[in-house]
């Protein structure tokens, strides 16, 4: 079994999600934006980060992959496995990430979304890894900056495993 420390307990993460959405709120109003959770490991993230927003909206996912299994680091390649399906085209898209961390897959989505013509698009990411970054990308609402080490838990997985530990760990390999 690989060893797992807690970084975040969920009772901080929630304080930060709450803050987020505030924000996202103030500056969305009732623009009805359409938000874009990246799958896999959005999904606990969006979820809570959805129910606290008091406003209309609309979500849609794409799912992304960028990491094989029992990887802890990016392959650096991005494929698309499912796409949008609600168009882009003239609305308010935000981003809403887990983990930004070469930056690869959200600059990857970024383009994807471009190439919609949407109204414009922001990025919500609750994790950010600065340490290994390969591109720059803005993220314009973050959450917290998390040092470079590899992290499961509230959505983030190691082999598909621990995605629903309700807090933040870090994660070391047995040799
Ligand atoms: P990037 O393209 O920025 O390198 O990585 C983005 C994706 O890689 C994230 O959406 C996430 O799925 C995965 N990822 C990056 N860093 C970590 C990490 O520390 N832990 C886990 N579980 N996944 C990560």
């Amino acid at each position: 079994m690989p060893r797992l420390e807690l970084l975040l307990s969920p009772q901080e993460i929630k304080q930060v999600v709450d803050s987020l959405a505030r924000e996202i709120k103030d500056n969305y109003g009732d623009k009805n934006p359409l938000l874009v959770g990246v799958l896999k490991g959005c999904f606990v993230f969006m979820a809570d980060l959805v129910r606290c927003l008091d406003m209309p909206l609309e979500m849609e996912f794409l799912s992304l992959s960028s990491y094989g299994q029992r990887r802890t680091v990016s392959c650096g390649k991005v494929e698309v496995m499912r796409g949008l399906r609600a168009p882009v085209k003239g609305r308010h898209v935000l981003v809403v990430e887990d983990i930004v961390d070469t930056g690869l897959t959200l600059r990857f989505t970024l383009n994807y979304l471009e190439r919609r013509k949407p109204a414009s698009v922001k990025v919500c990411a609750l994790f950010d890894k600065p340490a290994r970054r390969q591109t720059e990308v803005p993220i314009d609402y973050r959450g917290f900056i998390v040092p470079d080490v590899f992290v499961v838990g509230y959505g983030l997985d190691y082999d598909e495993q621990f995605r629903q530990l309700p807090g933040l760990y870090s994660l070391q390999e047995k040799s």
